[in-house]
């Protein structure tokens, strides 16, 4: 959730797959496009597993997920593509959330 005020906003979900690989299932992809559709809005998240993390987007018409590698430091989850170790792809803050290494 995205809280701005008393707002909030869905803007997708994370879990984990302790025992497999970070991709989605079909119930997880039912899942996103079904959340998808009622929050009439494009969708991201993470699955975290024993190796790495995959990210997730699901929009109107297309979705997809891909396997990033993270790091967790100071509070903040950094995503890094697999083949770009110079720079992060992105850095979300994770301040008041459980850190994913608590999620197994
Ligand atoms: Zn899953």
């Amino acid at each position: 959730m995205v809280c701005a005020g008393k707002v909030c906003t869905l803007v997708g979900d994370w879990h984990s797959h302790p025992d497999g690989e970070p991709v989605p299932s079909s119930i997880d992809a039912d899942t996103w496009r079904k959340m998808s559709k009622n929050q009439s809005r494009n969708m991201v998240g993470a699955i975290f597993g024993r190796e790495g993390v995959s990210l997730f987007w699901q929009g109107k018409d297309s979705a997809g997920h891909k396997p990033m590698r993270v790091t967790y430091e100071d509070d903040n989850l950094i995503i890094w593509e697999l083949f770009r170790e110079d720079e992060p792809t992105s850095t979300f803050a994770l301040q008041n959330t459980i850190p994913p290494h608590q999620a197994f």
